[in-house]
This record gives C-alpha cells, sequence and structure tokens, in this order.
C-alpha cells in the first residue's frame, strides 16, 4: 500500500500520472491529506479517483488506540496503533507559548541506553514520515481551539538511526501547503550519532538539535549510554559545534540527573569547563525512575545545587518541568506498560 501522505508533491504528481490522472490534481490531494482528511471527505475530487486513491494506498496511517489526560497538568500521552498492528507512544503538552507534541520515529529504540524504557525490548523498526506525519494529525484531532505548535522528536527511537524519513518528515510537516509547521517550531534530539548529526547540520534544516548528553566525562557517558564506546565525547562535542556553525543556532543538552551516577556538583563543574564558550543550553530533569533499572532520580536540592554551578560558570541552563508524571510521560514507559499488560 502507497502512503500517500509521506510523498513530497511532485512524486504525488508522478504518482498520479502513472495512474492516468491529472497531475494538477497532486495539489488539491496534498492539502487535503496534509489537513487530515479522509478520501471520503475529498469532495472536490471525482468518487472513480477517490476509489482509486484507497484502493493504492492508505488516507490515514496513524490512529489513537489510548489516551491517558494528566489530572496535574493537562498533558496527554497517546498511545497509537499503526496499519501494522504496532504501537508507538506521543506526548501533548500546553504550554503556554502553544501546543508541543513529542512524537516517535521509530518502534522502540536499539542505542540501549540504560536508563531509557523505549530500548528495553530493541527496535522493531523505523517510523515512515507519514507515520510521523500521522501523529501530529491525530494531536490536532484533539486540540479544540488550536493546532500543535511545536514538535519535539523526543519519543521513542533515535532519529539519526531513520535519517532519511525523518528528514522527508521534517520537509513535509513545515510545507507551506501543508501542516505548515516551522522549523524553528521544531527539535530533533540524538543520542549522538557522529555521522549523521555532521550530515545533518548541511540539510539547510533550521531546527533545534538537542544531544542526550547526560555525563560530563567519556567514563560516566559509558556507563548508561552504549553509544558513548563508539564516539568519545570530544567528537560529540565537535559535531555539534559544527552544527551551531553550519546553521547559527544553539544546540541544547539534555542531562538527566541520575542519584550516584552523573549528579555531583563536581559532575557540574567538569560539565561547566567541558562547555565553555559553546553557544548552547542545558535541560536538566531528574531522571524519571525505570522500574526495571536500578537508576534513580534526584532531589530538588540536588537539582538546584546543579544548576546553581552551572550559572556561577555562565552556562545558561534550566530545569525542565516535568509533564504527565502521573501517566506514565516518558519515553517508551506507556508502550512498556501495555506490552507488558498484553503478556499471558
Ligand atoms: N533517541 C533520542 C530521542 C529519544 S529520547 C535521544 O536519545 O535523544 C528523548 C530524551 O529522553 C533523551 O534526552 C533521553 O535521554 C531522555 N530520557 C530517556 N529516558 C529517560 C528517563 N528515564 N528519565 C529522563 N529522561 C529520559
Amino acid at each position: 500500500m502507497l502512503e500517500w501522505m509521506g510523498m513530497y508533491p511532485e512524486e504525488l504528481k508522478q504518482a498520479l500520472a502513472e495512474m492516468g490522472e491529472k497531475p494538477f490534481r497532486a495539489g488539491q490531494i496534498f492539502s487535503w491529506l496534509h489537513r487530515g482528511a479522509r478520501f471520503s471527505e475529498m469532495t472536490n475530487l471525482s468518487l472513480a479517483l477517490r476509489e482509486k486513491l484507497a484502493a493504492a494506498g492508505v488516507d490515514q496511517p496513524v490512529e489513537i488506540r489510548q489516551t491517558r489526560v494528566s489530572k496535574l497538568d493537562g498533558t496527554k500521552k497517546f498511545l497509537f496503533s499503526l496499519r501494522d498492528g504496532q504501537c508507538i507512544e506521543g506526548v501533548l503538552m500546553h504550554y503556554h507559548y502553544g501546543a508541543t507534541l513529542c512524537i516517535s520515529t521509530q518502534v522502540g529504540c536499539k542505542m540501549g541506553c540504560r536508563f531509557c524504557a523505549s530500548t528495553l525490548d530493541g527496535c522493531v523498526r523505523g517510523l515512515t514520515a507519514a507515520e510521523m506525519l500521522g501523529q501530529v494529525q491525530c494531536a490536532n484531532s484533539v486540540l479544540e481551539n488550536e493546532k500543535v505548535h511545536n514538535i519535539v522528536l523526543m519519543g521513542s527511537g533515535e532519529p539519526m538511526d531513520n535519517y532519511d524519513n525523518v528528514v522527508r518528515f521534517l520537509r513535509l510537516v513545515s510545507h507551506p501547503e501543508g501542516l505548515n509547521i516551522g522549523l524553528r517550531h521544531i527539535s530533533v534530539s540524538t543520542c549522538g550519532l557522529v555521522p549523521q548529526m555532521r550530515r545533518f547540520a548541511q540539510e539547510g534544516l533550521p531546527v533545534t538539535l538537542s544531544l542526550s548528553l547526560h555525563a560530563p566525562n567519556d567514563e560516566i557517558r559509558r556507563q548508561i549510554m552504549p553509544v558513548a564506546h563508539r564516539y568519545s565525547m570530544d567528537e560529540t562535542l565537535d559535531a555539534c559545534r559544527y552544527y551551531i556553525e553550519k546553521t547559527g543556532r544553539r544546540v541544547v543538552f539534555e542531562y538527566a540527573l541520575i542519584d550516584q551516577v552523573n549528579a555531583s556538583p563536581a559532575c557540574a563543574e567538569e560539565l561547566a569547563a567541558k562547555l565553555r564558550g559553546m553557544q548552547c543550553h542545558v535541560n536538566l530533569i531528574p531522571l524519571n525512575t525505570v522500574k526495571e533499572r536500578n537508576l534513580y532520580g534526584v532531589s530538588e536540592k540536588q537539582v538546584r545545587d546543579f544548576l546553581e554551578v552551572l550559572e556561577k560558570r555562565h552556562i545558561s541552563a534550566t530545569r525542565r518541568r516535568e509533564m504527565g508524571d502521573d501517566i506514565e510521560g516518558a519515553c517508551g514507559q506507556l508502550r512498556k506498560k501495555v506490552l507488558r499488560e498484553a503478556q499471558p
């Protein structure tokens, strides 16, 4: 089955021409699809054409299977189902600057970070661009007076391990005839696949790059992130500098504070020294404890102390607000729970 929504307008034209249809229909179909319409709603197309489209491909690649709403802050956690029966997660957060959607880029993940629930069962497959767009449309369908305004690729999966589909998604979601979401409102988070980060810097896509750093040195990073055995911190930070140089945008470093691992004031000092002079921002987040692993979050005081050291060293840093803590808001937690419950 074709995924119509994952095609660029030129590809849609080509596909229509091959079906013996008029290529100018491509523009109409593109905007219908990206508005989330079903074939049956595409009323300016003939019934025959709508049937042809439906026979050759799908209109909606993603459906909402379950929604949980946080009583604390209204955050919505979605469990989405895909056409092949796989399921993925997304999280919709309501910030004062607009609705922010966190989407998945793969079914599972193979990066093996010790603290992350998404990776516990490995990676099933990468998502297509249409499946990433479908998550945005699902979220739009439950929003009342607004649309998704910001997108973060921070759900399950490693975006740089699904490179072509992610780049295609970014071009399509920001397309003026489509959802038209500004690239400056999109963040792509990576655990640090250096060659892909360097390639990504050259795509001409002014998104925010987030690097999951989580450690001030290679020794600690290697304890919690297998990718750190492949690429040293120096190589990884160099790739970040290259990204800054090429795009003119600052890089955001994600740093999950893990008790007894990376959260001491000495770690903060070491981190500050490593990042000195870089155009960057550090996002601190107390680790969301994952029951399967013996890694624990930190107290408010530990967060404050860590932050204080960074500030004293003039490193821009904030504590990221945790959203949806009561609904298994963190990466991979809900999918994991559903898979666990489904097991006999
Ligand atoms: N693979 C990408 C994007 C998905 S993970 C990446 O590694 O960046 C999104 C973010 O959530 C990453 O910063 C990741 O390190 C973080 N994360 C994963 N599990 C977490 C947990 N238990 N507590 C806090 N942050 C977590």
